[in-house]
């Protein structure tokens, strides 16, 4: 599903590359922990998965990443978003509108899809979160874990093969942690869906995932 070949990456007007001749196949329906101390690359691996390394930041970038047979290098981040979901830190930042079942339809009325697929979509992608519930609701009023429930369903709408989460329980309680975890292991597991996910802390997540990547930083080599 996703392959590295001899990926280097550095960041305009750093020194050293974040990312240094990275090699690495994660395979279809794998849930992979990349995990490290702050600042040895774990955002950035991620973000060459959906183009925003290099088309959001710039910088140079030698070396080739494929996700589903396309490249993300070459489509940027709205030519991969049919592909990968990309959930951010914050859940925040991601949203748009201000009621969660509006927030679920806006990616697909971008698309200009049939609004009764669009439906469909919304409901399925609710269903998938368990956050029916919450459809009327105005996402200012949720709490951390269903903020971000809510905003994996709004990339899930798009049915990606990939879900790419960076650090989703680092602004949450243990308990809110934990549903959101126990919702990805359950679209792994019923969707067969593909989920690599970042995170410093070891002890919250490493029950889940099928395996770890370790980027220790400072220019060591990964281990996996
Ligand atoms: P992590 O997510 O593991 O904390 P990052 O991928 O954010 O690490 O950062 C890896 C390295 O890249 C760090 O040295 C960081 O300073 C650098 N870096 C990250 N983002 C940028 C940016 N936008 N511009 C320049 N350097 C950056
Ligand atoms: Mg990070």
């Amino acid at each position: 599903m996703i392959r590295f070949d001899h990926l280097t990456y550095r960041y305009p007007g750093d020194d050293s590359p974040s990312l240094s001749d990275l090699s690495l196949e994660i395979e279809e329906g794998e849930f992979l922990l990349v995990m490290g101390p702050s600042g040895a690359g774990k955002s950035t691996l991620l973000r060459c998965l959906n183009g925003l390394v290099p088309h959001f930041y710039g910088g140079t970038l030698s070396g080739h990443v494929w996700v589903d047979g396309r490249e993300p290098v070459v489509l940027g981040p709205k030519g991969m978003a049919d592909v990968v979901g990309f959930v951010l830190q914050d859940p925040e930042a991601q949203f748009v509108v201000d009621q969660v079942e509006d927030e679920l339809a806006f990616a697909l009325e971008n698309q200009g899809l049939d609004p009764v697929i669009m439906r469909k979509r919304v409901e399925e992608a609710l269903d998938q979160l368990n956050i029916a519930a919450l459809r009327q609701r105005s996402v200012s009023t949720l709490s951390g874990g269903e903020r971000q429930r809510v905003a994996i369903a709004a990339v899930m709408t798009l049915q990606p093969q990939v879900l790419i989460l960076d650090e989703p329980t680092s602004q949450l309680d243990p308990q809110a942690a934990e549903e959101v975890l126990d919702t990805l292991v359950k679209l792994n597991q019923d969707l067969g869906l593909t989920i690599i996910l970042s995170e410093h802390r070891l002890e919250r997540v490493v029950q889940y995932v099928d395996r770890i990547l370790y980027l220790p930083g400072e220019g060591q080599p990964p281990l996996l």
